[in-house]
């Protein structure tokens, strides 16, 4: 009985290994664009510290500072409101340890702003979105009537794509003297962002979701803040806002991917053809599309079969090699709750069976097809046309 197990174990690692991999989760970690791997090859022969007076320590700061005005240009921004981070997660605890006063923080946001809010020892008010996954925007205007906060609605949801209003609410906090403080980490490169007509007061990017390398990304501050608190002091890089010889390869890769901002975009939106595809398919299997009646990012589907719990259905799928995701996998790979369909009202039923799709810049058709060829077996119905 324990062979016939490991020979059916070893069968299914073997199947695993000779499958064909097409990925479908770019909103956990794009691959890394070509673009970025070239400019590796570009600068493999550059050294020296970007500090250092010589030569070799002056070339390195040109690359960042070219890198930086890159990024300013992708946002229509100045690249003086450029800070380089290690990552998503570093702008988000740079912009909220501002605070100690009030947060007021959308319900859906990511993880890391509910856990470096919670560090701030701030006063800590949900803002809650409906079962379109939107924040409420009366409820933000009574909520500021009470007095000014900082407020943290990210630009585009992780799990669902769902989009937010985010220039009425930069005017419903600039109304009451308020900070505005946003996680671009999903819609960056996905839709057309421009900083200074958005009037936000931070603005949290990461390269590994545009096609960059793991461990970058980029604090974007309004020149209307005149003075932020550092949590990193070092020996003064980045304007003094976080000391550390600068990650030069994660900077340069990003950057290059900043300046094909536009490419990037439109790649992007390409992509909502084949969500449409796919959607349709599943609701024809009886499937159920989370946030459908909202704004969504062009390249996410989250949606969910009645009948099939995620974490049975990811290993369907890796088996069968598809890379997706859970919408709410932690850190661990575990599926857990997600907060994110909670704050829709979302029951847990379904909402413990959801899969996200999430495609980028390698997507082909092709691909779709073969998935939705899963599908057809998995449910015994006929893909649609
Ligand atoms: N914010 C959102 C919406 C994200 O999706 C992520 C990463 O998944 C982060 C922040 C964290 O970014 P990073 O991985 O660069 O720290």
């Amino acid at each position: 009985m324990f062979l016939v197990g490991l020979l059916h174990l070893e069968h299914l690692i073997i199947k695993f290994m000779e499958t064909e991999r097409i990925y479908f989760d770019y909103n956990a970690s794009s691959l890394i664009r070509k673009e970025a791997f070239n400019l590796l090859e570009s600068i493999n022969k550059s050294y020296g510290n970007p500090s250092s007076v010589h030569e070799e320590g002056r070339s390195m700061r040109d690359l960042i500072e070219i890198s930086r005005t890159h990024i300013a240009n992708s946002l229509n921004t100045n690249e003086k409101n450029v800070i380089f981070t290690s990552g998503g997660t570093e702008a988000i605890d740079i912009a909220l340890n501002q605070n100690n006063g009030r947060i007021i923080l959308n319900s859906t946001e990511h993880v890391a702003v509910f856990e470096s809010a919670k560090k701030t020892g701030s006063t800590i008010e949900i803002l809650e979105v409906d079962d379109n996954g939107i924040v409420n925007l009366d409820k933000l205007d009574s909520m500021l009537q009470k007095g000014p906060a900082l407020v943290c609605v990210m630009f585009a949801n992780n799990e669902t794509g769902i989009v937010q209003p985010i220039k009425k609410i930069s005017e419903i906090v600039r109304k009451y003297n308020s900070y505005l403080f946003c996680d671009a980490v999903q819609a960056y490169g996905k839709i057309k962002i421009n900083f200074n007509e958005l009037d936000i007061h931070f603005m949290a990017l990461s390269a590994h979701k545009v096609g960059g390398f793991p461990g970058s990304g980029a604090l974007i501050i309004n020149e209307s803040i005149k003075k932020i608190a550092p949590i990193t002091l070092g020996g003064g890089q980045e304007f003094g806002l976080r000391g550390g010889t600068e990650n030069l390869i994660g900077i340069t890769a990003f950057g290059e991917c900043a300046k094909l901002i536009d490419e990037i975009c439109s790649e992007n939106q390409k992509l909502k053809e084949y969500i449409n595809i796919l959607e349709k398919n599943i609701e024809s299997f009886g499937g159920f599309i989370f946030g459908g009646n909202s704004q969504r990012l062009p390249n996410t589907s989250l949606f969910a079969f009645p009948e099939i719990k995620a974490d049975t259905m990811l290993m369907k799928l890796d088996l069968a090699g598809y890379s997706v995701s859970s919408g709410s996998a932690c850190s661990s790979g575990k599926v857990k709750k997600s907060h994110v369909l909670e704050a829709m009202n979302i029951d847990d039923k379904i909402s413990s069976n959801a899969i996200r799709i999430s495609l980028g810049w390698a997507t082909k058709k092709s691909h779709i097809t073969n998935l939705l060829n899963f599908f057809e077996d998995v449910f015994n119905k006929t893909v649609l046309e």
